[in-house]
């Protein structure tokens, strides 16, 4: 291993290099103008693939293609599975950028690029550390498959389909994700579990059109009022979620997981000044983690209806719509919370509106084993990296691809990413820290050892 760590330390300089180049391409998936961009991103990626050893091709999905490459001749040796995106979310408002977001700038020892972070710079760092391990040894110590696909950022529409169709080509003994990131420079993190989501347009209509609120104020029931007053009572109090039966599954935090809140170094306090907000509910009495991490929540995205411009003007709207979504934890099914939710919100609508409901996601919470053999390799590379123990936390997020790895491949997914919290993802001046970039890359050739004897 050490010179394997000499070789990427010599070649630090070219590994920027490479992700300077692979930042060039303006690869928007939600934009149909970047279409070619995508695609010679793509090739890109199969051809440096391929020039190193991978057999390497590109696999149509009905949509952008995504890459798949292997290295298969460690016999006998575990198969891992590498995911990443190459796709970016779009760039606006681009005035806001210090630099142009395809014209990759290093300042300050940080890479400033759309997808610097998000998430070239983080799965190139497997790339390149597989790399090492060819150049270095002639081969790697486990059989490496990678799959990195197109269309993360449109909600891998068509992920789901790809990896039913390719399972066989997929198989793996476990799967390695690097889109997440740490809680701070140099401590290293292991994710074990994310939230899920749900989420509902909520449409509450009653006129057949906008009435005049004196002649009809009082006499008909106003949407609006019925829609602000529905959501009211999605919540009691105290902020608990009223729908019938919500928290029926949700598993209870042990103490080894209170343990692991004590450990954050973080509280309350940093949230609220992060934040802005002037209290956190229940005066902060509980950690903002236990909130994040091991409950449910349901907020409101959105609301609209009736008059928004300047000055009064008195009318009883025709309708009224809201965003509302929820992140569910283990064990909440998400097709069983979608139908309490739905016959919630009928109960709650009184009979003088009508209402309407259309659910635009649903994703299950995903836990992934915390200890096991994989995960000790994990935290035994990132213990030789960062030469300290990896704080192992959850995440409030969704990653939905880790469940569709999990249910149409069986495998359980490592989460460890080198993102830092002001990375400024999806935002304008996303950043990537290069101290960051090298150390992830030793990271993941360390880890390629670690799953090897595992
Ligand atoms: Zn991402």
């Amino acid at each position: 291993m050490r010179s394997i760590l000499a070789y990427l330390q010599q070649h630090e300089a070219r590994n920027v290099e490479e992700l300077l180049t692979l930042l060039r391409f303006p690869t928007i998936s939600a934009d149909p103008r970047h279409e070619m961009d995508m695609l010679a991103c793509a090739q890109y990626l199969r051809d440096w693939l391929a020039a190193r050893g991978f057999s390497a091709e590109l696999l149509p999905t009905g949509g952008h293609p995504a890459v798949y490459a292997e290295w298969l001749a460690a016999p006998g040796a575990p198969t891992v599975l590498s995911y990443g995106h190459y796709d970016v979310q779009p760039v606006d408002p681009l005035e806001l950028w210090n630099s142009p977001p395809f014209s990759p700038m290093i300042r300050d020892g940080c890479v400033y690029a759309r997808g610097a972070d998000d998430d070239k710079g983080q799965f190139l760092t497997h790339l390149l550390a597989a790399q090492a391990h060819l150049e270095v040894r002639g081969r790697l110590p486990v059989n490496l498959k990678i799959i990195l696909e197109g269309e993360e950022e449109i909600g891998s529409v068509h992920l789901p389909e790809t990896l039913q169709k390719n399972r066989d080509k997929l198989a793996a003994d476990v799967a390695v994700i690097s889109d997440s990131g740490q809680l701070a420079a140099g401590r290293p993190t292991l994710c074990y579990g994310l939230r899920g989501l749900l989420y509902f347009q909520v449409k509450v209509s009653g006129p057949s059109h906008d009435l005049h609120s004196g002649e009809y104020g009082g006499a008909v029931a106003n949407p609006v009022n019925v829609l602000c007053g529905m959501i009211g009572r999605l919540q009691d109090a105290d902020g608990r979620i009223t729908i019938p039966g919500f928290y029926d599954r949700v598993r209870p935090m042990e103490a080894w997981e209170r343990e692991l809140l004590d450990r954050l170094g973080y509280g309350p306090e940093e949230v609220r000044r992060l934040t802005g907000v002037p209290e956190l509910p229940a005066g902060g009495r509980r950690h903002p983690a236990e909130a994040t991490w091991f409950l449910p929540s349901l907020d409101c995205n959105g609301i609209v209806g009736g008059y928004t411009g300047a000055g009064a003007k008195t009318v009883l709207p025709a309708e009224a719509s809201a965003k509302i979504s929820m992140r569910l934890v283990p064990d909440q099914d998400p097709k069983e919370i979608s139908a309490a939710f739905v016959a919630w919100l009928k109960e709650l609508a009184p009979p003088s509106v009508r209402l309407e409901l259309q659910q635009l996601s649903c994703a299950g919470p995903i836990l992934v084993p915390s200890q096991g053999r994989w995960m000790e390799a994990a935290r035994a590379a990132l213990k030789m990296t960062f030469n300290r123990d990896p704080l192992l936390v959850r995440m409030g997020g969704s990653i939905p691809i880790v469940l569709d790895i999990a249910e149409t491949l069986g495998l359980e997914s490592l989460l460890l990413g080198w993102g830092l919290p002001d990375d400024c993802l999806h935002a304008p001046n996303e950043k990537f820290d290069l101290a960051q970039f090298h150390a992830g890359t030793r990271a993941m050739a360390q880890l390629y050892d670690q799953l090897a004897t595992a």
